[in-house]
């Protein structure tokens, strides 16, 4: 059903494998992208949690640093969970300034917001258009939203706890970020959004990167 677009995830670092097999549940296609070449082929891209300078880090090593925030620029939809989500913000507070993000969501994502590995938790969270139950939203050494420019959507806070009201999902356009990992819980609410993103968008900027042209 959703098999005439692809949708590659950046597989340079992260859990990669569970984006590309709750992709697959969505009915997607779905592949792993490690090289330029790769890029070029897909119309849509997840970025996974991991380590948000690693990831940025063997990006520029494997020379995809660049064409990902072309591509980014070009309308290409793309979904980045918890390092993800880092990546895809216009500031980050607590990165590595050597350690750029790709950009494009105009907000501003505090790193390791809520604490350190044993400050992991989950709680529900509530989005806007998906329908059903509150998200069961998982969080390890997550970033949290502290602050959304007038292009970008606010799309869920946590509801309760001490981090009750921060923001941990945001849309912008063709570009979606959560602080969480629906990659991991088995709920392919999110997955399901973004592939419908996806489809919506159709095949944007694809033929132009296929041209080789910027
Ligand atoms: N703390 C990590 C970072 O800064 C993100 C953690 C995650 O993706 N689970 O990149």
């Amino acid at each position: 059903m959703n098999r005439d677009l692809t949708i590659g995830v950046l597989a340079l670092q992260g859990d990669v494998r569970e984006h590309l097999s709750a992709l697959a549940e969505c009915d997607a296609l779905a592949r792993p992208v490690r090289r330029p070449s790769e890029l070029d082929s897909v119309d849509a891209l997840v970025i996974p949690g991991g380590e948000s300078t690693t990831i940025s880090n063997l990006a520029i090593e494997f020379g995809l640093f660049e064409p990902i925030k072309k591509r980014i620029n070009g309308g290409m939809p793309v979904y980045g969970s918890c390092a993800g989500m880092i990546l895809l913000a216009g500031t980050v507070l607590d990165g590595r300034e050597d350690r750029p993000p790709f950009g494009g969501i105009d907000m501003i994502v505090r790193r390791n917001a809520f604490g350190r590995q044993v400050d992991s938790f989950e709680a529900p969270v509530g989005i806007d258009g998906i329908d059903g139950a509150p998200f069961h939203a998982v969080f390890i050494r997550a970033p949290w939203v502290e602050e959304v420019g007038p292009e970008a959507q606010v799309l869920g806070r946590v509801t309760s706890g001490a981090a009750a009201g921060r923001i941990v999902a945001v849309r912008q356009g063709h570009l979606l970020a959560t602080a969480f990992h629906p990659e991991l819980t088995g709920d392919l609410r999110v997955h399901e959004y973004f592939v419908e993103l996806v489809r919506q968008s159709g095949s944007h900027g694809v033929e132009m990167a296929r041209a080789g042209v910027s």
